[in-house]
């Protein structure tokens, strides 16, 4: 849904993923604007009952309190049904902070609960949709992957430049790497050294130039393929 920072732009929302697989329905990240990225995919806040949080940088949060506060004030989309959130130890007390700002009284007299789910193990699953949540090195983030259709699907949350995000990317068939500040040369690193078959750039500061990107991989011997990310984008169109 969001290919961003925190900066402030245009045409780019913090980068979120949103997952559909069959039944299940899962947001990964919601920092500024994914509230209104939401609403631009036609979903109503019923259709969002889980959300995973990677960490707890406001880029990966901050929209929880206009979505929350929507669904309580809205007239035109009440939230009735339950909302899950889940993320790394930390989640209940940073979600405490967030539904404090929203109001406690609201929260409380609401017509739905927000459930908050510690994921403290390495795997979690929502209505049989089996997820493996990694701790990854930088600053409590984790990232998300799971298998649908035979294909493995890695989002990294934020990135670092290491021996544990390899591995976490490794043989991947689609990851969205939340590149953040890292060089052309550490993303050519990268698509070498864990041969993702799709690699899709997000949380991006910079443009990239996608050409450049495939063709310097490539030499390096990498045999999939770089996409730099835009908001709104799906998978199905990029496949
Ligand atoms: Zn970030």
């Amino acid at each position: 849904m969001g290919t961003g920072t925190c900066q402030i732009e245009k045409d780019r929302m913090a980068s979120s993923i949103l997952i559909e697989v069959d039944a299940v329905r899962v947001v990964f990240d919601f920092g500024r604007g994914i509230s209104q990225r939401i609403y631009e995919f036609s979903l109503k806040q019923d259709d969002i009952q889980h959300i995973v949080i990677s960490h707890f940088h406001p880029d990966h949060i901050s929209d929880l309190i206009p979505f929350l506060h929507a669904g309580l004030y809205s007239p035109d989309d009440l939230r009735s049904k339950d909302l899950n959130i889940y993320g790394p130890s930390g989640i209940r007390e940073k979600i405490g902070l967030v539904l404090d700002i929203v109001g406690p009284q609201s929260i409380a007299n609401a017509r739905f609960k927000v459930n908050i789910h510690e994921i403290t193990d390495k795997r979690f699953s929502i209505n049989n949709l089996e997820f493996e949540f990694i701790r990854l090195s930088h600053e409590n983030n984790s990232g998300l992957r799971f298998v649908h259709d035979g294909k493995v699907y890695a989002f990294t949350g934020d990135i670092a430049f290491d021996e544990k995000e390899i591995n976490f990317l490794k043989d991947s068939d689609c990851a969205v790497l939340n590149v953040g500040g890292l060089k052309d040369e550490n993303i050519i690193d990268i698509a070498f050294l864990t041969q993702v078959k799709t690699i899709v750039c997000s949380h991006l500061y910079r443009d990239l130039d996608e050409d450049r990107l495939n063709s310097m991989a490539k030499k390096k011997g990498y045999i999939g393929r770089i996409v730099i990310g835009k908001d709104l984008m799906r998978w199905t169109d990029i496949r």
